[in-house]
């Protein structure tokens, strides 16, 4: 897809005809220019020869989660992927990715492992949910919630996002409220400063998986730059202007972060009506082993014990290797 030359297409167009093709493309799901009825013809002709409206995507199902995951190839051949969650309560939620390949480098995360090669577009970001809105439409069924948790660090991409998020957003295009769209972040600081400031009703949530500096920079070099102390600070100062409350997500890896005196120092950090902790069992990527369900259950229950508001993450798509940490840009 190109769709950042529809711009350039129709800057001697009238005004409205912007408006048409959206609703074309992000309302009617019209794949092919030509069928764009309400649009005169020389104007479809155009639009066909210089517009692509294909998605070059290869599906991967798996039946057991109902989690369907697509590698896409762009059109310098790159791949990326995104991944497509149906909840059973009709929850449809889209995992995107925002850049190709991760120059983050956490230990546990197989996008690291592939390396950075660089950043998306707004038009790459919004076809992977352009895709499954039109697999979705097929079941009279649409993409209810966004989340910023594939490929790639947000905030390092921060403009591209900020523009996907507006046309996600916006009510002639995908309309998909601001509150049902989350940016998640290995903590990056400007980048949560600079969210704050956006004015836009998103969620935030934080990769924190560690509850000390000792060993979050074993596993998140990052941590070296923006510790969590910084982090927190950056993440109070984004609640006192936004008023939103704000997710920690906590991997248990196995030996690493999954203590009693882990689950006790994290508490201690969480201690915050607005923080919420989503705790997600680690999985597979070759390094390291996921804990035993009797300790994430024991985890939990100090943290609850303490306090802190906390959720655990369900697991999709790990037979497809769909699930978080998972996306390697090759199937
Ligand atoms: N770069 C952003 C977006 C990636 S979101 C960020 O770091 O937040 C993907 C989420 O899955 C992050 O919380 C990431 O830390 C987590 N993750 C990565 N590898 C994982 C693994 N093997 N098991 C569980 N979670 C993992």
């Amino acid at each position: 897809m190109n769709l950042e030359k529809l711009e350039q297409l129709l800057k001697d167009e009238k005004k409205y005809r912007l408006f048409q093709i959206k609703k074309a493309i992000f309302v009617d799901l019209i794949e092919d220019p030509h069928l764009i009825s309400s649009l005169p013809k020389e104007l479809r002709e155009k639009l066909n020869k210089e517009l692509d409206l294909k998605i070059n995507a290869k599906l991967f199902e798996s039946q057991k989660t109902n989690t369907k995951k697509i590698l896409i190839t762009l059109n310098d051949s790159s791949q990326i992927e995104s991944v497509l969650m149906q909840y059973e309560s009709g929850r449809n939620t889209v995992c995107v990715s925002c850049q190709v390949g991760c120059p983050m480098n956490c230990s546990f995360c197989l996008t690291g492992q592939m390396g950075f090669k660089r950043n998306l577009t707004v038009s790459e970001i919004i076809e992977q949910v352009l895709y499954f809105q039109r697999l979705l439409k097929k079941h009279n069924d649409s993409v209810k919630n966004i989340v910023f948790m594939g490929m790639g660090e947000p905030m390092l991409n921060y403009e591209n996002v900020i523009s996907a998020i507006k046309i996600l957003n916006d009510k002639d295009a995908f309309n998909i409220g601001a509150r049902k769209i989350s940016i998640s972040t290995c903590g990056i600081v400007n980048g949560i400063n600079k969210l704050g400031d956006e004015n836009i009703q998103s969620n935030l949530a934080i990769s924190l998986h560690a509850p000390n500096d000792k060993i979050r920079s074993k596993i998140m070099p990052i941590n070296n730059k923006d510790n969590i102390e910084s982090i927190l600070k950056a993440v109070k100062n984004y609640i006192k202007t936004t008023n939103r409350k704000v997710m920690f997500e906590y991997a248990l890896i196995d030996g690493i972060n999954d203590s009693e005196k882990n689950a006790l120092e994290l508490a201690k950090l969480m201690k915050n009506k607005l923080f919420m902790v989503n705790l997600i069992k680690y999985n597979k990527t070759g390094v390291y082993k996921s804990p035993k369900t009797e300790v994430i259950k024991k985890f939990k229950d100090i943290l609850i014990k303490n306090g802190v508001n906390v959720t655990e993450r369900y697991r999709f798509g790990e037979e497809i290797n769909a699930a978080c940490g998972q996306l390697a840009g090759k199937s």
